[in-house]
């Protein structure tokens, strides 16, 4: 199928995109990289009136490197990151998990801020972005605000994105020289979205022990304090019935579903043991 015809825009800065969404209101689609509203254009899941493209607004694609983070503009790609064109604060771990999205086609122009407003329960920065405690901005009329990532994803493709609103940046903190990470993507073959995300960070001289369950069928499972779930990462502890109680009360009910989830889980922790 072919998309209904729409009108396009190529706005050159964040005000005048805001600007457009403001005058054509529900009618207006962002577009980055379009690997995920291509398709849905393609299938009239969607059916814009005017198609605001933000890929050359050059404050979107800005990466700010501070002593405590990171700022990653919306429109910087996977491949970007997966290249080591965005310095890596994060011990290694946003190449890695860049690198294991899709293919590369996919990759050179995917984007960081598209994934996270598509808000697939499926796809990867979600669940590691939360594992890591990252924030996004986002610029509407009233200003800005910065919310947590996994505030970000109200549920399965529907992100906290106000009319109006554009998704500018997302921070990720520093890790501390002693931390861990783990990621572990159970998918069928490479370059597919997953069946069970398990992610963790365990960063002893921020205090910080996160651990995410992932792909699941909504928002992830966000566990901001799991040292009773995956000790302190130096060796490899792992309590997997409290794993499986835990998926089992955010409301997965098949057991093999939360098995898959525990295991998951557990080998990003042996992942992280081992770094
Ligand atoms: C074959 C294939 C395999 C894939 N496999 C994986 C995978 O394994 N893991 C994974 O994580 N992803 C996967 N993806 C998805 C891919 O990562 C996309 O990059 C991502 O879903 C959307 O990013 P985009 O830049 O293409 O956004 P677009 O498709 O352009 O937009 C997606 C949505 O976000 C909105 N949007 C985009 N940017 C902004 C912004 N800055 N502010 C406000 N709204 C915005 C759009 O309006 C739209 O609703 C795959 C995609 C394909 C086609």
């Amino acid at each position: 199928m072919k998309p209904v015809d729409f009108a396009y825009a190529r706005p050159m800065d964040v005000t005048a995109a805001l600007s457009l969404l403001a005058e054509a209101g529900p009618s207006a689609k962002v577009i980055a990289g379009s690997q995920s509203l291509g398709p849905m254009l393609n299938l009239r899941l969607v059916q814009p009136g005017l198609v605001i493209d933000i890929t050359h607004i050059a404050e979107l694609r800005l990466v700010e490197e501070r002593p405590d983070g990171i700022s990653i503009g919306a429109c910087i790609t996977h491949a970007d990151i997966e290249d080591g064109r965005v310095p890596d604060v994060a011990a290694g771990a946003l190449r890695d998990v860049a690198h294991g999205i899709a293919y590369r086609a996919v990759r050179n122009r995917g984007t960081i801020g598209g994934s996270l407003t598509h808000a697939d329960p499926s796809a990867d920065w979600i669940t590691m972005l939360a594992a890591l405690g990252a924030s996004v901005t986002l610029r509407g009329a009233a200003g800005l605000r910065t919310i947590p990532v996994e505030d970000y994803m109200l549920g399965a493709l529907e992100a906290d994105l106000r009319p109006g609103e554009l998704l500018v940046s997302v921070t990720v903190p520093r890790l501390g020289r002693a931390a861990r990470w783990g990621y572990y993507k159970l998918c069928r073959k490479t370059g597919e979205f997953a069946h069970a995300i398990g992610a963790c960070v365990v960063d002893p001289e921020r205090g910080v022990c996160r651990a995410v369950i992932g792909a699941t069928e909504a928002r992830p499972i966000v566990v901001a304090d799991a040292r009773h779930l995956i000790g302190d990462g130096t060796q490899e502890q792992f309590d997997g019935p409290a794993v499986d109680e835990l998926a089992r009360a955010s409301g997965m009910e098949d057991a093999i579903v939360r098995q898959t989830h525990v295991v998951a889980l557990r080998r990003a922790v042996a992942g992280a043991a081992h770094r």
